[in-house]
């Protein structure tokens, strides 16, 4: 028996999830039918509001419903500092530690020459348009402490240092192949006061 075509079509949409697979998309699909209405008619509308209402920030590549976003827009933030981070939830996992005054800029991705990302794929040219101004005085490079992460730190270490501009890396506090999206703040902290000149 072949499941009717709406239920087939969700099961679908629910297998293009990281981590769902057949069976747990099918399980998803039929709790579905049996959520209420309402539930069911804002879960659908959040999932086109994320599309529809949220753009990348001009500047900083973050997500945000203004552009530029809350965070470069803020005239009290320390625009003497970039922390460059691979994905906006690093930003997210960052600004919970209340204690980062400067701005941001997010990749969307790391250099991955195995899967075929060079530096044009990510976000790198806007980043280096914005040490265009004088203000800027150091780049943290906020990286996953992965292979991929580790390369990109270089590299970027190499193209922004010939600009004068001071460039850290955050402290490993964080252990080896780590996300900063999964430490916790005061771990994020430690990295953040401990960073070291690369
Ligand atoms: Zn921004």
């Amino acid at each position: 028996m072949q499941y009717p075509a709406p239920i087939a079509k969700l099961i679908e949409s629910y297998m293009k999830l990281p981590g769902i697979g057949a069976k747990t998309a099918a399980r998803l699909a039929f709790y579905t039918i049996e959520m209420n209405e309402d539930d069911v008619t804002t879960f659908a509308k959040s999932l086109i509001s994320v599309k529809r209402d949220l753009h990348y920030c001009s500047i900083c590549g973050n997500i945000t419903e203004e552009d530029p976003c809350e965070i470069c827009a803020d005239n009290t933030r320390d625009k003497s500092v970039i922390l460059v981070v691979e994905e906006t939830k690093d930003v997210m996992a960052l600004e919970k530690m209340r204690e980062y005054q400067g701005l941001y800029h997010v990749l969307h991705g790391v250099l991955s020459p195995m899967d075929g990302t060079g530096p044009d794929d990510i976000n790198i040219a806007s980043l280096i348009n914005r040490l265009h101004d004088a203000k800027v005085k150091e780049v943290i490079i906020a990286t996953n402490a992965t292979t991929e992460g580790e390369a990109t730190a270089m590299y970027l270490s190499r193209l922004i240092k010939p600009a004068g501009i001071k460039v850290t890396r955050l402290a490993h506090g964080l252990s080896v192949g780590s996300d900063i999206e999964y430490a916790d703040e005061v771990t994020l902290l430690k990295a953040v006061e401990g960073r070291r000149e690369l």
